[in-house]
C-alpha cells in the first residue's frame, strides 16, 4: 500500500487522531445511564524504538521484557526494521473531574465511576490502541499495539515481582509523560488519576523528549523525603517508604473489590486507586506547597 506522507506533520496528525477518537467516538464512555464520559482529554508522547531506555527497561525488569523492535517482529516477522525506524506513540488517559471527585470520599472500595473506568474505560482504550492501529495501517504504516498481541504475558520479574512483557506505563515514561510515583503509579502533568496505552509503529515522529532524567523526578517522596499521602491512602497497608507492595495490592482489587463492585454496582468488575485520588500527584505534577 502507498504511504500517505505526512512528514512534518505526523505527530499532529497522531494527537489529532487520538483526541478525535476520544472527543467524537460514542464508546469513551462509562456504559452507565447516563452514558458519562469515561476519559478527559489525553497527552500524548513519543519515543524511538532505538531510545536505549528500552534496553535499559529490558535489563531491569528481566530478559522476556520487549523492546519496541521485538514488539513490532512479534506482528511482523517477515518485516525487517531498524529499531530507528519504529516509533513509540504513547497516551496517557486522566481520569475525568467527576469521578476523581466522586473517588476521593472512599477509602476502602472503588467509588462506581472509578470500577466503570476500570472496565468499561479500558474497554475504550482498547478500542483506541485499535482505533491508532487501523488509522496508521490503512495510511500505509505497519503499527502494533503490544498490549493487545496474543504473545502478550504476565512474567514475574526477579527484581520486581509482577510484571509483562510490555508496561504502557513504561512507555509512556520513555515518551516523556511522566514519572513514577511512591505507589508505581505514572505522575503526569495531567496526574496519577490516568491509564496509559501506546502503539509501536513504522513511522518517523521525532521523539518528545523527557524534561526529567530520573524515573520518580515526580514523586516528592521519592526526591526529597516529603508528602507520602498515598501511605495513608491504601486500606491495605500496601505503600510504605520502601514502596508498593503489588502482592497486597493485587488481593484488595481482585479478592476484596471484585466482590463489592458486584454486589453494589452490578456488573463483573474490579479496581481501587484510592492512591491516585485525593493526593498531591492526583491531578499535577505536586508541589511542596501542595502539601500545606
Ligand atoms: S502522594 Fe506524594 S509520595 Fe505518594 S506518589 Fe504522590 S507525590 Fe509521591
Ligand atoms: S491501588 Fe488500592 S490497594 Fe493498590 S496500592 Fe493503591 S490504594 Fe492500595
Amino acid at each position: 500500500m502507498e504511504k500517505i506522507d505526512f512528514s512534518e506533520n505526523a505527530a499532529a496528525w497522531i494527537g489529532k487522531t487520538i483526541r478525535g477518537f476520544l472527543d467524537n467516538s460514542k464508546e469513551n464512555t462509562l456504559k452507565d445511564e447516563k452514558n458519562k464520559r469515561a476519559w478527559a482529554d489525553p497527552l500524548v508522547g513519543f519515543s524511538n524504538g532505538a531510545d536505549p531506555l528500552y534496553q535499559e527497561f529490558k535489563r531491569h525488569i528481566g530478559s522476556f521484557y520487549w523492546t519496541p523492535t521485538e514488539a513490532f517482529a512479534k506482528a511482523f516477522p517477515h518485516i525487517k526494521v531498524l529499531p530507528d525506524e519504529l516509533t513509540v506513540i504513547s497516551w496517557v488517559l486522566p481520569q475525568t473531574e467527576e469521578t476523581k471527585r466522586v473517588s476521593r470520599k472512599e477509602t476502602v472500595y472503588p467509588s462506581e465511576n472509578w470500577a466503570r473506568a476500570r472496565i468499561f474505560g479500558e474497554a475504550v482504550n482498547v478500542r483506541l490502541r485499535q482505533h491508532v492501529v487501523e488509522t496508521l495501517t490503512v495510511s500505509g504504516y505497519n503499527a502494533v499495539a503490544p498490549q493487545l498481541s496474543p504473545l502478550w504475558e504476565e512474567k514475574r520479574s526477579e527484581r520486581y515481582g509482577d510484571a509483562s512483557t510490555w508496561s504502557e506505563r513504561h512507555a509512556a515514561y520513555a515518551a516523556g509523560l511522566g514519572t513514577f510515583g511512591l505507589s508505581d503509579g505514572l505522575i503526569t502533568p495531567r496526574g496519577k488519576a490516568i491509564r496509559c496505552g501506546s502503539v509501536v509503529a513504522e513511522i518517523e515522529i521525532p521523539a518528545s523528549g523527557r524534561p526529567y532524567s530520573e524515573s520518580h523526578e515526580y514523586c516528592l517522596f521519592r526526591t526529597q523525603g516529603i508528602c507520602g499521602r498515598c501511605i495513608p491512602r491504601c486500606p491495605v497497608d500496601a505503600i510504605d517508604e520502601a514502596g508498593h507492595n503489588k502482592v497486597k495490592c493485587r488481593d484488595h482489587i481482585f479478592r476484596v473489590t471484585a466482590k463489592h463492585v458486584r454486589s453494589h454496582y452490578g456488573f463483573e468488575g474490579y479496581g481501587c486507586g484510592l492512591c491516585q485520588v485525593a493526593v498531591p500527584c492526583e491531578s499535577k505534577i505536586p508541589k511542596p506547597s501542595d502539601l500545606e
